[in-house]
């Protein structure tokens, strides 16, 4: 069951009511509150089974990623093919800016495509790094029909997923806009079958499993779909209207009458709904299901998957339908008799030889006792998401708060591979020296990363490419110091992470909602596009920055606050410590002059809601004294 921008209270009414029924409710990308995580003293569970991890991935921390049972990754709404989204300021409230890791009244943008995926080889190893993240944990990609979409699923089966979901255009409707509600994406019928009939016949079916949505309501529509290839299937209009929704069709405009989509707390009071009426649906679309089956002549549901046979076209008079041709969606693949046409066997396990097992084993004492641990190893680039699993297994004991910092302190030789300390949480420190590949500290989670290079090396950091693109896409809190140029997109969607480097490439700070960056050299282009949130300082020495910044969201500013002055001084300070960088410790050995270099870039809308919260605490102290 997926739900997006749904209230809290209709929210964890049905988390319950899956929970309780052995079904899984879904975030959304909206990131969960942790005290869900915990059962109720009732013995009910607020924990949605499917934590969502999509292009904004606001709120995806490791401990959000560890309380899951299922992680998916959205590519796309079935509604809204290919779009964004936008959490308009008004709605971010100090509830869902703590979920988001972001500031009330600053608005959100969901960026339509994931900055860690331009190819299908990164979207598996986004694959590899939750399934590290949380190895318990299966993983599912949200794919949304259209033309095609059989080759995407084809190749996320071999990236190694266990569940594909094929979204209809009819579903997640709410907040989308009007035009794409109706003229983009296609029923899930057609993707479904398409989907199905390329993996029967690329002998992948066998080890992923096929999920469905897009406005599914009854034991029929269940039938078909099983029929077409579905093992899963997604609700979401129906429990809603189960719960109360009486379709006003307001969702987007947050004045939702029964206080399902909003988030205004007065309409939020009004809503009644309870887990129990949810419930009492899906058994009926169940005991339709099972209906269905005894009169096709069949026990169980697994029995009909992707048996497209069973299906026949009605023949329809009207002058609309009576042309419609359906003979390609309800044909069986041509395949060898044997070839599986539903899941029957797990996907390969990829984490059994992950460095992290050795390091899980050296950090013992500090996962089980907190005891400081520190350990050298060298790192090559097969070496991908290291740290990730480790931090697994301090998240699962520890929680959100981690270890103390530096608990463990880990230094590695060589040349990372990618995601190189992915969503590691507090109290890990992890340092390169050598350098680094792409998606360094992808979703930082409080974690501590240091990369310079080796004392030997024979080429000047801050002009060369030290780490690969991606760095720190998505981090909600951390801190990372890098002695050279990252590449592109550096820190998007950054919400919490402080970080220094010596240069970035095209695009960085996109989207940022939080944190601090400050960059010790150039920037590429379309710096800070779409930023909402946090604080960039950029050495601008040339005076070119103006050129290379994209001003549609941000001024630029001098520093003259004496909290930024501090900031700086503190971060770069800690680059000297940590790194040995050399353009640092001029900037350090000079620092009023360096000061006059340095471009605050400030976000409009941040900037806005802080001066509104001064010009009220003013206010308040005129009244109290
Ligand atoms: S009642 Fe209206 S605004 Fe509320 S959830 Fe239903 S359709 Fe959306």
């Amino acid at each position: 069951m997926s739900f997006g921008s749904i209230s809290k209270e209709a929210h964890e009414t049905l988390a319950i009511a899956m929970n309780r029924i052995g079904g899984r409710s879904n975030t959304g990308e909206g990131g969960e509150d942790p005290a869900r995580f915990k059962k109720d003293s009732n013995g009910d569970s607020r924990n949605s089974a499917i934590k969502q991890v999509a292009s904004g991935r606001f709120g995806v921390t490791s401990n959000y990623l560890v309380n899951a049972t299922e992680l998916q990754i959205k590519i796309a709404q079935g509604a809204k093919p290919g779009e964004g989204g936008q959490l308009p300021g008004h709605k971010v409230d100090n509830f869902i800016a703590k979920t988001r890791y972001s500031t009330p009244g600053v608005g959100l943008i969901s960026p339509p495509p994931h900055h860690d995926i331009y190819s299908i080889e990164d979207l598996a190893q986004l694959i590899f790094d939750l399934k590290n993240a949380n190895p318990h944990a299966e993983v599912s990609v949200k794919l949304v029909a259209e033309v095609g979409v059989g080759t995407i699923a084809a190749g996320v089966a071999k990236g190694f997923a266990d569940r594909i979901l094929i979204s209809g255009d009819s579903g997640g409707t709410g907040a989308s806009p009007l035009s794409s509600i109706r003229h983009a994406g296609v029923p899930w019928e057609l993707g479904l079958a398409e989907t199905q009939q390329t993996l029967v016949r690329n002998g992948l079916r066998g080890r992923v499993r096929v999920q469905t949505d897009g406005q599914l309501k009854t034991g029929r529509d269940i039938i078909v779909a099983a029929c077409l290839g579905a093992e899963e299937y997604g609700f979401s209009t129906a429990p809603l209207i189960a719960m109360g929704c009486i379709m006003m069709r307001k969702c987007h405009l947050n004045t939702c009458p029964v206080g399902i989509a909003t988030q205004d707390p007065v309409l939020r009071a009004q809503f009644q709904g309870t887990p129990e009426q949810v419930i009492n649906y899906l058994f009926y679309v169940a005991e339709e299901v099972r209906e269905y089956l005894s009169a096709m002549g069949f026990r169980s549901l697994d029995e009909i998957i992707g048996r497209a046979d069973l299906l026949k076209q009605r023949k329809v008079d009207h002058w609309k339908g009576k042309n419609v041709d359906l003979s390609s969606i309800l044909q069986m693949p041509p395949v060898a008799v044997g070839t599986p046409i539903r899941c029957v066997e797990k996907q390969a396990d990829r984490i059994a030889d992950q460095l992290d097992w050795e390091l899980i084993k050296v950090c013992n004492p500090a996962i089980e006792r907190a005891e400081r641990v520190q350990f050298e190893s060298p790192i090559a680039n097969k070496n991908r998401t290291a740290g990730t699993l480790l931090s697994y297994f301090v998240t699962a004991k520890h929680g959100e708060d981690g270890l103390p910092e530096d608990t463990i302190d880990l230094q590695f030789n060589g040349s990372a591979g990618q995601s190189f300390g992915a969503f590691i949480t507090k109290g890990i420190t992890m340092r390169i020296r050598g350098d680094a590949n792409d998606y360094v500290g992808k979703g930082l989670s409080g974690g501590k990363i240091i990369v310079a290079p080796t004392a030997d090396s024979k080429f000047i950091p801050e002009k060369n490419i030290l780490i690969g693109n991606v760095a720190l896409y998505g981090a909600t809190a951390g801190e990372a110091y890098f002695r050279g140029i990252a590449g592109e997109r550096f820190a998007v969607r950054n919400s919490g992470a402080k970080t220094v480097v010596e240069g970035v490439g095209d695009h960085g700070c996109e989207y940022m909602t939080g944190g601090v960056v400050v960059v010790l050299g150039k920037t590429g282009r379309n710096f800070a596009a779409g930023m909402s949130g946090g604080l960039a300082f950029v050495y601008d020495i040339d005076g070119d920055f103006k050129d290379n910044c994209n001003h549609e969201m941000v001024d630029l500013v001098p520093i003259v606050d004496y909290k930024d002055i501090a900031t700086i001084s503190n971060l770069v300070n800690r680059h000297v410590l940590y790194t040995g960088s050399t353009v640092a410790e001029n900037i350090v050995n000079d620092f009023s002059t360096a000061l006059s270099h340095f471009k605050k870039v400030f976000p409009k809308d941040y900037r806005r809601v802080l001066e509104a919260k001064r010009v009220a605490q003013r206010q308040w102290e005129l009244v109290n004294g």
